[in-house]
């Protein structure tokens, strides 16, 4: 039923862009219009067909998950299928995903049409499924709930165990077994562990390192539930922080938590950004912010909206986002703290829960 109601959103979307059909082959889209989580297959929707082709390892799977569709078993190269397909479904102007076919796919299209002469045009498009992702329904929210509270539990028991001399590739694999224990599916991103000096790299990958004493631990972990990521960054220090430490992670504590309380519905993402930016600033760190405040959450773990100094998306209800700013010292380290939030009644609520310290 749900699935219907995106399709039908869809559908009003199609004759906005002079589209009589579109082609969805993005994982996230393909699943998110479908219900279908296999690997392969392309939907096809049209304003009174959608139909889903895929090959035979997924056509009982498609059959099963994807109940709106008519199922197409496709076998070997495009030429077989693809423009009898367009031809049947009536379709001229066929919208495509310019952000994942490539020219080489592009021009396999295009031939394959060419050579049965086929009258369609393929049209390239650009976020449109993406934009209707922004807002989430009940249930996907619950999902990310789910995840979140998955992440929030191993972040919890980690931060019961974690010592110096244990390596980041330790604590990130310990981290990762975690996750998985508590319900995640596959991991959404690799989880970070960046100790001392690497945490001055915001996407740090684990190494052999041995945490030290007295070292900023920058931790950045997320879960996936029903398809839903969750995203979540905590830095502590190791023993007794440093005057640096203190100055930099009470900033960032600030930041985030003033962002959470000032973020409004119809503010853009520059506005929300701003408003952990300039505490940054004003703590003299505002070039060492070298990234996004936050980033929309959902099927990806880095999905609409951008929560950005250059970003005119306006936030509203439904949207689910993180809050993470960071500073970011090179040869010291660095401190990020991450929320994973919704909006709601025009306010952003905390979904994450795990603990943030406070050091002074
Ligand atoms: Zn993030």
């Amino acid at each position: 039923m749900k699935k219907n109601k995106r399709l039908q959103k869809l559908r009003e979307i199609l004759p906005e862009k002079r589209l009589d059909g579109i082609i969805i082959s993005q994982p996230e889209n393909r699943y998110y219009l479908s219900g279908f989580n296999g690997s392969a297959g392309y939907l096809i929707i049209t304003q009174d067909k959608a139909v889903l082709t895929t090959d035979f390892r997924y056509t009982e799977q498609a059959a099963n998950q994807a109940p709106d569709y008519e199922i197409i078993r496709i076998k070997g190269k495009l030429d077989g299928w693809f423009p009898g397909l367009v031809s049947s479904l009536n379709i001229r102007r066929l919208g495509f995903e310019s952000e994942v076919i490539n020219l080489v796919e592009y021009r396999k299209y295009r031939n394959s049409l060419k050579k049965k002469g086929i009258p369609a045009w393929l049209i390239a498009t650009s976020g449109i499924v993406e934009d209707l992702r922004i807002l989430k329904d009940p249930d996907e929210i619950r999902c990310i709930e789910k995840a979140v509270e998955i992440a929030d539990k191993a972040y919890t028991g980690m931060e019961d165990n974690i010592k110096p001399g244990m390596t980041e590739k330790r604590v990130a694999w310990e981290i990762e077994k975690s996750l998985r224990e508590k319900g995640s599916e596959a991991l959404p991103f690799e989880v970070i562990v960046a100790s001392g000096p690497n945490a001055a790299l915001p996407h740090h990958q684990p190494s052999d390192r041995a945490i030290r004493e007295g070292e900023p631990v920058l931790i950045d972990m997320g879960a996936r539930y029903g398809g839903y990521a969750s995203d979540l960054s905590r830095t502590l220090s190791m023993g007794k922080p440093d005057d640096t430490f203190l100055k930099v992670y009470n900033t960032v504590l600030d930041a985030q938590e003033t962002a959470m309380s000032i973020i409004k519905g119809k503010m853009t993402g520059h506005t929300a950004d701003n408003a952990a930016r300039k505490i940054i600033d004003k703590a003299g760190y505002g070039d060492m912010f070298g990234h996004s405040l936050g980033h929309g959450v959902g099927l990806a773990a880095h999905e609409l909206p951008h929560v950005s100094p250059d970003s005119k998306d306006i936030l509203s209800d439904g949207m689910v986002f993180t809050v993470e700013p960071g500073i970011y010292l090179s040869g010291w380290g660095g401190v990020r703290i991450e929320d994973t939030v919704v909006m709601e009644n025009g306010r952003v609520r905390a979904v994450t829960r795990a603990r943030k310290v406070r050091y002074d």
